[in-house]
């Protein structure tokens, strides 16, 4: 619990059961149907050379591209997208994997925003 950097034990089990509520009912991206619904967080490490290969999200059927950022993270020599996205998950997944390919990405990573049935927004 420490170790992942929780203090307080009752954060830590609500977290850990929204997790687990959420893997028992939507999976991972994976293993989703390609019809889903999904919304999260797409992160995209490459360098500033494979920036113009990106696939244009913003213009992909299936998938709705809230808002995106770019920063040049000069520590780790590397560039890093963040993209909030919509879609249906087959569309997510092949750009997923499309993004995987290419010569210059070092790492992609898309976060499923979890599942409540009631909230903020
Ligand atoms: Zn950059």
């Amino acid at each position: 619990m420490e170790r992942a950097g929780y203090r307080n034990r009752s954060r830590f089990l609500r977290d850990a059961a929204q997790h687990y509520a959420d893997a028992i009912e939507r999976g991972d991206l994976a293993s989703l149907p390609d019809e889903t619904d999904v919304e999260g967080t797409l992160v995209i490490y490459h360098q500033h050379t494979a920036e113009r290969r990106l696939p244009d999200l913003r213009h992909s059927d299936g998938i709705d591209l809230r808002s995106s950022t770019h920063a040049c993270m000069t520590g780790s020599h590397t560039c890093v997208d963040t993209m909030h996205l919509a879609g249906l998950a087959g569309s997510i997944q092949q750009a997923v994997a499309g993004l995987r390919r290419s010569e210059g990405v070092d790492r992609v990573i898309f976060v499923a925003a979890p599942t409540r049935s009631s909230g903020c927004c």
